[in-house]
């Protein structure tokens, strides 16, 4: 059934000014399951007009009350797993299972880990021998916050969590793509009683809705995540109005593989960092560094595993691989296939669209394809693909694989899989990223710093780095 969603200003679900719409659609059937208000700048002042009215009396209130109302947010959502997992599978593509188990569960811990964490922030003093210092943490009052399509409900909960905690309010603008669970958060912020103004969620575009966020004078800091470009054009309106900017970019993430790994974890390991949500993931290991004297081998069982995915209706529970997030992401992603090919790759798995049964025939499937022959600095190897595609590559020393690895453009996340733990962090430490891990992937503690270098961002998201960001500092000196 479709519906028509509603921007949510001041406590209130309200239509855009000009009541201009879009449609949102579920991709891997095609069917329209909602249309969103288009929304531009009139709407945006009017969110942040009620952000800032409210912004005072939030701050005001006692952490402890603040921290209450996320915990009613998590019990909220937690209650509605089930339904928020079938939102998320609807407007991404993505599988229930993957949907239930990792977008709606991190969401609800989202909101739980912040309310705890601030109970844990450090206080900061430093004594002189006739004065004391200390440091105040002060909401910077009201902020946007900018998401992709990829873990909608998880990535925006990762902001909000720790903004309304430290006091702000708050304008978010989910994707125009995966609208519902931001919708659905409105709605459970609305129903436990936020006070009006704290929360506002604004529908539309990115150069429209998401642009004049960006431009408003009065929000002190956007926390965006999405691609590269989108993040330099955040960055370019940002600094001349002197805003705290976090960006969280795009990847292109290498998993490294040593000979003396343990083979059937690795493979298992790195299918999955490859693969999980289809490679739409801004960790995904997309290229595969192998060392060559296992080479063939790995080829031939991680070729297997692959092959062994089940691709399939994104509701039912077995599926693994359901469709991508659009029919244009779709091409996208043909576009890059034929790329690698034409940069001299073998096709060693997948590559084509996949039969579909009658329901999903207009759905956005593609197999999960495993590309090698192509050099390390081609552009398959090189650029964001953010689908199922993976390239292979094989080194024969240690050296060769941290160059390989750091020779791209951006620099988020790597894996290193040996058993040799000593060798995996000497090259851990070598490798241009924010983040690696090893003999895992994707393993994530709530309160370690997340974010990259290079063309991967700016900033880092994740306990203290997320209440830092969210907060001004103030330095008092007391002379005695
Ligand atoms: P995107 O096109 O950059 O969009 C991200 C968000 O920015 C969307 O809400 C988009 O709105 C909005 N936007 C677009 N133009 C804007 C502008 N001029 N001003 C302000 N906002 C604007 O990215 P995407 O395709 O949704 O997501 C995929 C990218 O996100 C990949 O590169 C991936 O690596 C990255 N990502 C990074 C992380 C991380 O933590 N590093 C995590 C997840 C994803 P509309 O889409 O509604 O137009």
């Amino acid at each position: 059934m479709q519906t028509n969603l509603k921007n949510y200003v001041n406590g209130k679900f309200i239509e855009s000014a000009d009541s201009e719409r879009m449609e949102n659609i579920n991709p891997a059937t095609g069917e329209l399951i909602s249309t969103i208000p288009l929304s531009k700048k009139e709407d945006v002042d009017l969110a942040v007009a009620a952000a800032k009215s409210a912004q005072k009396g939030w701050a005001e209130l006692p952490i402890e009350e603040r921290a209450n109302y996320l915990e009613k947010i998590a019990n909220e959502l937690e209650a509605n797993m089930d339904l928020i997992a079938e939102l998320e599978s609807k407007d991404t593509g993505k599988p229930i299972t993957l949907a239930r188990n990792v977008d709606a569960t991190r969401s609800v811990a989202n909101f739980r880990f912040f309310a705890e964490a601030i109970k844990t922030l450090p206080a900061e003093s430093h004594e002189m021998p006739d004065a004391i210092n200390y440091t105040l943490r002060k909401a910077i009052g009201t902020v946007g916050l900018i998401t992709p399509w990829n873990l909608p409900l998880y990535l925006l909960s990762w902001k909000v969590a720790p903004a309304l905690i430290m006091g702000n309010t708050v304008i978010a603008k989910p994707s125009e793509l995966t609208p519902m669970t931001a919708d659905y958060l409105a709605k459970t912020i609305h129903k436990i009683g936020l006070p009006a103004g704290v929360f506002n969620l604004i529908h539309g575009v990115g150069k429209d809705a998401g642009q004049a966020i960006v431009e408003n004078p009065s929000i002190g800091a956007i926390s965006f995540t999405g691609g590269t470009e989108t993040g330099k054009q955040v960055a370019r309106v940002s600094a001349p109005l002197f805003k705290k900017i976090s960006l969280e970019l795009g990847g292109k993430n290498s998993s490294i593989i040593f000979s003396d790994c343990d083979l059937d974890k690795t493979i298992a390991g790195v299918a999955r960092a490859a693969f999980l949500n289809n490679g739409q993931v801004c960790l995904a290991g997309s290229r595969i560094l192998i060392e060559d004297s296992i080479f063939d081998r790995f080829v031939e069982l991680f070729t297997q595993k692959v092959s062994e995915m089940n691709i399939g209706d994104p509701m039912q529970p077995g599926t693994e691989l359901g469709s991508l997030v659009s029919k244009q992401h779709l091409d996208k992603v043909r576009q890059y296939i034929k790329l690698g090919l034409e940069e001299g790759g073998v096709i060693l798995y997948g590559g084509k669209v996949p039969k579909m049964p009658d329901a999903l025939k207009n759905g956005a499937f593609i197999e999960p394809t495993i590309i090698s022959n192509v050099e390390t600095n081609s552009r398959i190897s090189t650029e964001e693909i953010f689908g199922p595609i993976v390239t292979l590559h094989s080194f024969n020393d240690e050296q060769t694989a941290i160059s390989i690895a750091n020779n791209v453009d951006y620099g988020l996340a790597a894996s290193v899989w040996t058993q040799d733990i000593e060798k995996a962090e000497r090259i851990s430490s070598k490798l241009e990223t924010g983040m690696v891990w090893i003999n895992t992937w994707l393993h994530r503690d709530l309160r370690v710093p997340f974010g990259g270098v290079k063309s991967s961002g700016v900033g880092r998201e994740g306990g203290r780095y997320s209440l830092e960001f969210f907060s001004e500092t103030q330095n008092i000196c007391i002379k005695y």
